[in-house]
């Protein structure tokens, strides 16, 4: 449920979810500086407004926090794709390379696209793609993000067996999942 609440004279939009198995309320800051409030099942949301009230000084500092982190990327215009898309070009070839040396899967065409919503893709006829934004991704997410790709030439698939695929050169995978998709 989307509900509202104002904080030192700002509105601050916030999710509401009521818990059947939490004990105690959660506040969480997402990394798009959205507020979630989750509160066990009977709890009034008079409560849960005293409890983020409290906490108000905590939530306006994380907010700050992310929208900035959010503005001081770079802004992903197409000017931007022009300039850095050799770049990325050369950086998944490299990588590309060198985990390709452990699989030895073979692999069409290499396109790098200015894509927003995906990192990266694998097409039936093997072509691979890369979003130009994987230059501003860390090194280990980055590596992920091309040995996932690489690995749906042995499985088109998200099974198990691809799984095992990527664990064999990207063993902590689940952790870096997890922090692909609060991004
Ligand atoms: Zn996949």
């Amino acid at each position: 449920m989307q509900k509202e609440i104002i904080l030192n004279n700002q509105k601050i939009p916030y999710t509401f979810r009521k818990s059947r198995r939490s004990r105690c309320m959660r506040l969480t800051i997402k990394t798009d500086a959205t507020l979630v409030v989750s509160v066990p099942w009977l709890l009034s949301g008079k409560k849960a407004e005293d409890f983020i009230m409290q906490k108000a000084d905590w939530i306006l500092g994380k907010i700050k926090h992310f929208q900035n982190k959010e503005s001081s990327l770079p802004s992903a215009t197409r000017k931007d794709y022009l300039k850095y898309k050799n770049l990325a070009r050369e950086i998944v070839e490299k990588k590309l390379k060198y985990f390709n040396e452990f699989y030895g899967f073979s692999y069409n065409r290499v396109f790098i696209r200015n894509q927003k919503t995906r990192w990266g893709s694998c097409s039936k006829v093997g072509n691979l793609n890369f979003s130009y934004r994987i230059i501003y991704l860390s090194e280990k997410l980055c590596n992920y993000i091309i040995v996932h790709e690489l690995c749906h030439l042995g499985e088109f698939n998200h099974s198990q067996d691809f799984w095992d695929l990527v664990a064999k050169t990207v063993p902590e995978y689940k952790k870096i999942r997890k922090e692909i998709k609060g991004m």
